[in-house]
């Protein structure tokens, strides 16, 4: 199975794909990643998916990356005596510590950090903004508001404050007990909901003993305002669209996207577009035109990976979403490629150097040899459409590669040190075509090494006729 791709594609599981037989369909139809949301589910059914994502590996002999996504500090109202209440545009309603059961004038909102941090003339938004209230006045245990719309508020709905850095811890009591359960069972990325500044990551990164990566979610105003020192501590982000698009005005998506991919691009690294890429399909079998757009959109911008989420975790059709996101993909891929003319000027890295000979030699693939997640990060950033085979001896990076674009992942327990003599030759030839990368005699590699494999950048390449 090679995939005739370079876009990676991360699909959510939950109840509609937890068996062997639908994740291993679902990596047979093009998932390169999966995703365990730790917003749902326990630890049991997490540990359950990861066991059977590990036994399609082995079976398959093929890396499969596995991502788990804290919940992180979402913040919640308490519950209400006889939900759902029907708030009224203009009525009052308070905010506060009360543990009491809710009514129409009042409910709890159980974080005391946020009674420090709102201010008057904020938003409060609830229910993924589907209801909104302007707040008029806050005291150390209540926020006393205006609601700005009309519509049912009932138990545990989800609330967003987007106007203000919320002086909150980035890992919750729940996040760092799975955490610790992700660690324990050897997961390959860890992803961060409602990163505020670096210090978050550099923080989580502390508990960290592995080689476990660091995803930062974007989907608070504030992860935008620190998008640079972010970029400089994560090794990856996802353009989280759900939470974003509550906190931004729709209108504000699109550009922010394409900022987005353009500074992690400059910074080498990946990124996920994720949420609602494929909404309409948790109910149908087909795409809206506007899905299929929003896709290859992504592809064009240059993402590492789209994500499914609903789709392919509790929709009716999670082999249909998959199959057809990797058709959006491909076109979307030759498209660009028909219609690649030069190649953008590169910096003199030995990275970019090795593209830029590859390009030139008409090379049909860059066989890379490391055992550095940034260094093949590095080589993938560039985005070139001739693919890289990545050689590397450590198996945590090796299930890494399956997020990084263009990245087709080889392993072998002992990495040939490769020099441009006659049997290295021999040996390339026969790894390249085993990998069905060359298909015809005299096809050329471009290969790059590394005289430390766990350098950030390669130091050495040639072209291997
Ligand atoms: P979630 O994150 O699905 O965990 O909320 C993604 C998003 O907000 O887009
Ligand atoms: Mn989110």
């Amino acid at each position: 199975m090679h995939r005739n791709r370079h876009t990676k594609i991360v699909a959510t599981l939950g109840p509609a794909s937890s068996s062997i037989d639908i994740i291993s369909t679902l990596f047979e139809r093009g998932v390169d990643v999966f995703r365990l949301n730790f917003s749902h589910g326990n630890h049991e059914t997490h540990a359950q998916n990861i066991h059977w994502i590990r036994q399609i590996e082995k079976n398959l002999n093929k890396p499969i990356s596995i991502l788990a996504d804290l919940q992180g500090p979402k913040l919640r109202v308490g519950k209400f005596s006889s939900p759902p209440i029907n708030i009224t545009a203009g009525q009052k309603f308070i905010f506060d510590l009360n543990p009491e059961e809710g009514n129409q004038e009042r409910v709890q909102l159980p974080h005391p950090e946020i009674f420090q941090a709102a201010k008057k003339g904020d938003e409060l938004l609830v229910d993924d903004g589907k209801l909104a209230f302007r707040v008029d006045h806050v005291d150390h245990s209540t926020i006393k508001t205006t609601a700005l719309v009309s519509g049912p508020i009932s138990n545990n709905k989800g609330l967003n404050l987007p106007s203000t850095h919320l002086p909150i811890d980035i890992l919750t009591e729940k996040d760092k007990a799975d955490l610790e359960f992700a660690l324990s069972k050897n997961v390959d990325f860890i992803a961060l909901s409602f990163v505020q500044t670096s210090d978050d990551i550099i923080q989580t990164r502390k508990r960290i003993h592995t080689n476990t990566k660091i995803i930062a979610k974007l989907e608070k105003p504030q992860a935008i305002q620190n998008l640079t020192a972010i970029l400089n501590e994560t090794d990856a982000v996802m353009i989280a669209r759900g939470d974003l698009g509550v906190e931004l005005p729709p209108e504000q998506l699109p550009p922010l996207q394409r900022k987005i991919l353009r500074e992690a691009k400059k910074h080498k690294k990946p990124v996920i577009v994720a949420t609602q890429m494929l909404e309409s399909m948790i109910n149908t079998p087909k795409p809206t035109r506007a899905e299929a757009s929003d896709v290859a959109t992504a592809v064009y911008l240059g993402t590492d990976a789209v994500m499914l989420s609903a789709e392919s975790a509790s929709g009716a059709y999670p082999k249909e979403a998959v199959e057809i996101m990797d058709r959006i993909i491909f076109h979307a891929e030759q498209d660009i490629l028909s219609s690649k003319t030069n190649m953008a000027p590169l910096a003199a890295k030995v990275s970019n150097a090795a593209v830029l000979l590859a390009h030139e030699h008409n090379a049909k693939v860059i066989l890379a040899i490391s055992n550095s997640f940034h260094a093949f990060a590095y080589l993938s950033s560039i985005k070139t459409h001739i693919p890289v085979l990545a050689l590397t001896s450590d198996m945590s990076v090796y299930r890494q590669l399956p997020l990084l674009y263009g990245v087709f992942p080889l392993f072998n327990l002992s990495l040939p040190k490769v020099n441009n003599s006659l049997e290295d030759k021999a040996l390339i030839h026969s790894l390249t075509t085993e990998a069905g990368m060359l298909t015809h005699n005299g096809q050329r590699v471009v290969v790059l090494t590394q005289n430390s494999l766990d350098s950030a950048d390669f130091s050495g390449m040639w072209v291997c006729e």
